[in-house]
C-alpha cells in the first residue's frame, strides 16, 4: 500500500507537484475538465496538497478498494 505521486494526464505520466500547478493555474471551468488518472486503475484522481502528514499525493475521487494506491484519510 501507498499514496500516489504520479498520475496519468492525456496520455503522460505526471508528478503530484506538476498537477497541482497545471489545476491551480486553471479556471473554475476547467479544473471541473482536468482529466487525471490513477496509473493503476485508471479510475479519476485529483491532487491533493501536502499536509501535516502527509506528503503531497492523488486521491480517487471515488475510494477505490481494489487499487493499490490508498486514499489516506487525512485529507477527509
Ligand atoms: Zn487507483
Amino acid at each position: 500500500m501507498s499514496i500516489a505521486q504520479q498520475c496519468k494526464f492525456y496520455g503522460h505520466f505526471i508528478t503530484v507537484e506538476k498537477a497541482l500547478a497545471i489545476r491551480d493555474a486553471a479556471s473554475a471551468n476547467e479544473r471541473n475538465s482536468l482529466n487525471f488518472e490513477c496509473i493503476t486503475c485508471g479510475k479519476p484522481v485529483r491532487p491533493h496538497h501536502a499536509g501535516d502528514r502527509c506528503a503531497a499525493h492523488f486521491v480517487h475521487l471515488t475510494r477505490n478498494p481494489e487499487c493499490k494506491y490508498i486514499d489516506p484519510p487525512s485529507f477527509l
